[in-house]
């Protein structure tokens, strides 16, 4: 273990007010987590509450700053001691309107402290169960859940990338459809192969880790309106894949369909959209690849998108959009630093309430 991570571990375990599983617990969380560990964990500690503020303050986790309601002449609203579970909490100067710290934020109506709130977005990061969670802090499991539901809110329908662009190509397949093309009969474990759900996956063969999107056919596409709200048009297959490719992929390119995707109306849609520089089958493609080029795009590219819309078959289906991106997210995460990318993401969220106000800015 090296001699900086020691250091916030021994400190961090004189605090008394957290107990033995916890401690083992974020050590083995945090240990691959360099910012977590160096400069978040010290902050969590009973005592450092007004520093662990203002670097929420700065990351713009909680507001920077807070107008009071009485808008009198001389109110000023300042960050002030208080015996709130916060410790702290908004109070203005002039008139002693006083505002919880967590107004607008991601952290409102979360019932249980700021510290265990990080150490669970923390976990969230790695894929921890929420029960194992709810036992080691001594949380309700809703509150746990709730607080994944926020994270995954924020995360939701939000690739990190665009996919494809000019001179690369895109692959585009249907799940569990492609199974067939893929393996060839002998081969195939027809017991591993569910078919509940078709998901449509799409995957930039120009990245190293490749980078997908994942989309659950729903015979509806989403589409953003007025408010802030989304409406949902109802729309065939044909349709649906063409607004996913849209709205996820960079323009040039070839695009190259899977036979899973059995459309051809499809492949004459996106010809005619000029969306892609060429649009061809994925038997074209493979038929011009040489074997390790085609046990690559097995191996690499497709496998592990296979393992991953099985194990969402056996989910609700409301929730496999959510698991997908989600699942995606901490892929794409894996070679930066997980937890603070997360960090930027809640505190990119609106999380005002609408009032008449109309000037809740949205940050996207
Ligand atoms: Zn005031």
């Amino acid at each position: 273990m090296e001699a900086d991570s020691t250091t916030a571990e021994q400190e961090y375990e004189c605090d008394s007010s957290t107990g033995h599983r916890e401690n083992i617990l974020l050590n083995e969380l945090s240990r691959n987590y360099g910012y977590f560990r160096q400069i978040v964990l010290p902050m969590l500690r009973n005592g450092n509450e007004k520093d662990l503020l203002e670097w929420m303050r700065e990351f713009n986790l909680i507001q920077p700053s807070v107008k009071c309601a009485k808008s009198l002449p001389d109110c000023r609203m300042v960050i002030t001691a208080s015996k709130v579970v916060d410790k702290y909490q908004w109070q203005c100067k002039t008139c002693n309107q006083k505002v919880q710290i967590r107004e607008n934020s991601f952290f409102k109506n979360v019932y249980c402290p700021l510290q265990t709130i990080f150490k669970i977005i923390l976990a969230w990061c790695q894929d921890m169960d929420y029960e194992h969670l709810s036992n080691v802090f001594g949380l309700k499991k809703q509150v746990v859940c709730g607080i994944y539901d926020k994270i995954e809110r924020a995360v939701y329908g939000r690739p990190l990338y665009q996919l494809g662009g000019f001179g690369i190509v895109l692959l585009v397949d249907l799940y569990p459809d492609f199974v067939d093309e893929l393996y060839p009969v002998s081969s195939k474990n027809d017991s591993a192969i569910k078919t509940q759900h078709k998901i449509l996956c799409l995957a930039d063969t120009n990245e190293i880790p490749t980078r997908y999107w994942l989309h659950v056919i729903n015979g509806s596409f989403s589409f953003p309106s007025e408010n802030n709200n989304t409406t949902f048009k109802k729309m065939n297959m044909c349709d649906e894949t063409l607004h996913v490719i849209e709205k996820f992929a960079l323009p040039g390119g070839l695009c190259a369909i899977g036979g899973g995707v059995h459309l051809t109306s499809l492949r004459e849609n996106l010809r005619s959209s000029s969306m892609f520089e060429g649009v061809i089958t994925m038997n074209h493609l493979t038929t011009h690849s040489n074997v390790d080029m085609q046990t690559f795009m097995i191996n690499r590219i497709w496998n592990p998108i296979i393992r991953l819309c099985e194990a969402a078959q056996d989910l609700p289906k409301n929730k496999i959009q959510s698991y997908l991106s989600c699942a995606l997210w901490r892929w794409q995460m894996e070679s930066s630093d997980p937890f603070l990318s997360l960090v930027h993401l809640i505190s990119q969220q609106d999380y005002k309430i609408p009032t008449n106000n109309k000037n809740s800015s949205k940050p996207r």
